[in-house]
């Protein structure tokens, strides 16, 4: 099938064919439509399916043929997404297949200077993409009018509702034309009983677009869990990355202390490393993400929220190195490869301590996960689980905390006594890691 079928314009069938993609993947061939004709949108899609350009070609087609009022425009359509890094992609995104059209976007997000952002929406545009905190800082500020929304858009919303913008989001809510006069488009990987009640808030009898299992990991990433001792999981790192010789891999932690300390040790195990997580700049995660993407950065290291957004086109390898406390986060992590009909992996270190958080995955997943054990890693029976500290301030998940703040803080793998490591596995690292193996 070919996107000529889907109805959209001249415009952007032409920015289409300029990014090289020959055929509308299953949420766009289903959500185009839909959208396209006026209607509400509650869509089931994690990211990697192309999504976003299953709601932004649409949503430019519709705002394009109403043309913009004389003089300053009114923000006519917005895009609430959850990290920085997903705002940017978006706006890319719309910046991409708008091309060839009259319309002008934004972006807006926290972490950076304000001013600019006041002086462009000033000027007017036609679509805004914004993280909820620093839409309604422009808010307080009035230097945003959100009365004259006619699409707005949702992404992640999931996620969004993890990190605790929900009263932000409520406070925006407000400000817009009630849901009879707007169209809503709600985009999620996960369907919790939070969001559906969202989505019956917001949405008016939104038709359900749902493009993979609800719950389950793309089909194309092949998984895989490595049962190792904590204290040798670093070292297994090391040795899996040298000896298959993986060029671009993305490792998940679950702090951010906890990132930073592994980007170190790799570094000093001979490998270029960059963490990003919400304690870092935005010049600083964006530097990151870009020595990442060039290939001048082999291992980005990387807490969960932090994480939400990255674009990274065929990634190979994602590595969980601790299993996320929340089993949907399993599959966001994941999801991260194996994009756009890509093939990839997904590679799990798993030690005692989460054994319960695995065995929730796979629930999740309504399937086991293949394990494998490395010879010379094999873990050490004798030692016994801990619990899993997430925190500087105690066990357990903490409060959702706002973007920029990753949601656990502190030492996940502190030192535990008794698990000494072997001789063979470091020898067997630094063989790989200098080529010998
Ligand atoms: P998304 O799920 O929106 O984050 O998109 C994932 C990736 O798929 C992005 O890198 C897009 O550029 C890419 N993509 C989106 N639509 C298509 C398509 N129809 N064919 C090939 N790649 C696509």
């Amino acid at each position: 099938m070919s996107f000529d079928t889907l109805g959209l314009s001249a415009e952007l069938l032409r920015a289409i064919r300029e990014q090289g993609y020959n055929e509308p993947t299953p949420i766009q061939r289903n959500a185009i439509p839909v959208v396209l004709d006026g209607k509400d949108v509650l869509a089931g899609a994690q990211t990697g399916t192309g999504k976003t350009a299953g709601f932004t070609l649409p949503m430019l087609q519709r705002l394009s043929k109403t043309p913009a009022a004389k003089g300053r425009r009114p923000v006519r359509a917005l895009v609430l997404t959850p990290t920085r890094e997903l705002a940017a992609q978006v706006g890319e995104s719309v910046q991409t297949y708008g091309r060839h059209l009259p319309l002008k976007s934004a972006v807006i997000f926290g972490g950076v200077k304000i001013n600019p952002q006041i002086e462009k929406l000033r000027r007017g545009i036609d679509i805004l993409v914004a993280t909820p905190g620093r839409l309604l800082d422009h808010v307080s500020q009035k230097t945003v009018d959100l009365s004259q929304v006619e699409i707005l858009v949702l992404d992640e919303a999931d996620r969004m509702l993890d990190m605790g913008f929900i009263h932000d989001i409520r406070k925006v809510m407000a400000l817009l034309p009630d849901k009879n006069a707007r169209q809503t488009l709600l985009f999620s990987a996960t369907f919790s009983n939070e969001i559906k009640q969202l989505a019956n808030r917001l949405l008016n009898q939104p038709e359900l677009i749902e493009v993979a299992r609800r719950n389950t990991t793309a089909e194309r990433i092949e998984q895989k869990v490595y049962p190792v001792d904590k204290l040798r999981k670093r070292e297994l790192l090391s040795f899996m990355i040298g000896s298959r010789n993986w060029r671009q891999v993305l490792v998940f932690t679950r702090t951010k202390h906890g990132a930073n300390r592994l980007s170190q040790q790799l570094e000093k195990d001979g490998l270029t490393a960059a963490a990003i997580h919400g304690n870092k700049s935005q010049g600083a995660r964006t530097r990151a993400l870009a020595g990442f993407k060039k290939g001048e950065v082999r291992v980005l290291v990387a807490t969960d929220i932090a994480a939400r957004g990255l674009d990274i086109d065929q990634l190979p390898h994602v590595v969980n190195y601790e299993l996320p406390n929340v089993p949907e986060d399993y599959v966001h992590r994941i999801g991260r490869t194996g994009r756009a009909g890509n093939e990839g992996e997904a590679i799990s270190l798993v030690c005692v301590d989460e054994h319960k958080l695995l065995k929730d995955i796979e629930r999740l997943l309504k399937r086991e996960i293949p394990k494998e054990t490395l010879q010379g890693y094999e873990p050490d029976p004798s030692i016994k689980a801990e619990p899993i500290q997430n925190g500087r301030n105690g066990k357990g998940r903490s409060q959702p905390r706002k973007q920029g703040n990753d949601r656990n803080r502190g030492n996940a793998s502190a030192k535990r006594p008794g698990a000494g490591r072997r001789k063979s596995g470091n020898s067997q690292a630094r063989q790989a890691r200098s080529g010998r193996a």
